[in-house]
C-alpha cells in the first residue's frame, strides 16, 4: 500500500535522525535525569522501524503498521518515554485506519488524539518540563492551520516551527513529573530531553512531506 510505503520512509527518516542525536539526547537527559534518553529512543525507533518493514512486506495499510510500530517502539525502547511514544504512535494509527489515503483532517485528529492519550496516560500537565510541554502547542498549531484550510506539508511544517519554540522555552521550566524531579533545580538552564526529542521528530516529518 502506497500510505503505509509513506510511512514506512518517514519512520526510517526518523531513526536517521534520533541516530544521530543520540548522544546528545542521552547529554541532556543526563543533567538532571537518567541519562538513558538517546539510547531509549534509538531502540523504540529501530524496533519500531524493523516492525513497520515486516509489517509492510505483507502489505498491510498505514493504520496498521503504525500501531504495529507503536507496539515494537514501546516494548524495545523500555522507560518512560517509550510507552509514552507507543501510546502517541498507536493513536496516530487508529485515527488514519488502512482504508484511504490519510488526509489532513486525519492527521490533525491523530495528533490531537496522541496528545490526549499521553496526557491520560502520564498524567503531566502543560509546564511540568515534559514532551507535553512541546505536544500540547504543537498538535494545537497543526489543528488551527488545518481548520484555516493550510495544505498538511505547509500545516505541517508551520507546527514543526512551533514546536522547536516549544522545546528550547523549556530550557526556563522546573520539572515537575519524571525522574529529572528529585534534581529539578539542576535542569534550569537546559531543555527537556522528551522535549527535544519530539521538536527533532516532527521537524523530520515536515521535511518528509515536502
Ligand atoms: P525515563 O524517564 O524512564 O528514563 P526517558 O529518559 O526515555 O525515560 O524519557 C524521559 C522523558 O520522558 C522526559 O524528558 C519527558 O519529556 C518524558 N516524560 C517523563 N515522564 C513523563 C510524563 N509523566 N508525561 C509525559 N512525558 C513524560
Ligand atoms: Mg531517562
Ligand atoms: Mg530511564
Amino acid at each position: 500500500q502506497q500510505s503505509a510505503q509513506r510511512v514506512l520512509a518517514i519512520l526510517d527518516a526518523i531513526a536517521v535522525v534520533i541516530q544521530r542525536n543520540a548522544e546528545q539526547l542521552g547529554r541532556i537527559d543526563a543533567v538532571a535525569g537518567d541519562g538513558d534518553h538517546g539510547i531509549g529512543m534509538e531502540r523504540g525507533v529501530l524496533g519500531a522501524l524493523a516492525q513497520a518493514r515486516d509489517v509492510a512486506a505483507q502489505g498491510a495499510g498505514a493504520g496498521t503498521l503504525l500501531c504495529q510500530a507503536a507496539d515494537a517502539w514501546a516494548d524495545k525502547a523500555g522507560g518512560t518515554s517509550g510507552a509514552l511514544w507507543g501510546v502517541a504512535l498507536t493513536a496516530i494509527g487508529t485515527a488514519l485506519g488502512d482504508e484511504s489515503k490519510p488526509d489532513a483532517q486525519r492527521v490533525a485528529e491523530g495528533v490531537k488524539q496522541a496528545k490526549e492519550g499521553i496526557m491520560h496516560f502520564g498524567k503531566a500537565q502543560p509546564g511540568d518540563k515534559t514532551m507535553v510541554d512541546v505536544l500540547v502547542p504543537f498538535s494545537d498549531s497543526l489543528s488551527a492551520a488545518v481548520a484555516r484550510g493550510e495544505a498538511l506539508p505547509d500545516a505541517w511544517q508551520l507546527a514543526a516551527e512551533t514546536a522547536q519554540a516549544a522545546a528550547q522555552a523549556t530550557a526556563q521550566l522546573l520539572p515537575k513529573m519524571g525522574r529529572a524531579r528529585p534534581l529539578a533545580e539542576k535542569s534550569l538552564g537546559t531543555p527537556d530531553a522528551g522535549a527535544v526529542s519530539l521538536a527533532l521528530i516532527v521537524a523530520t516529518v515536515a521535511e518528509r512531506l515536502r
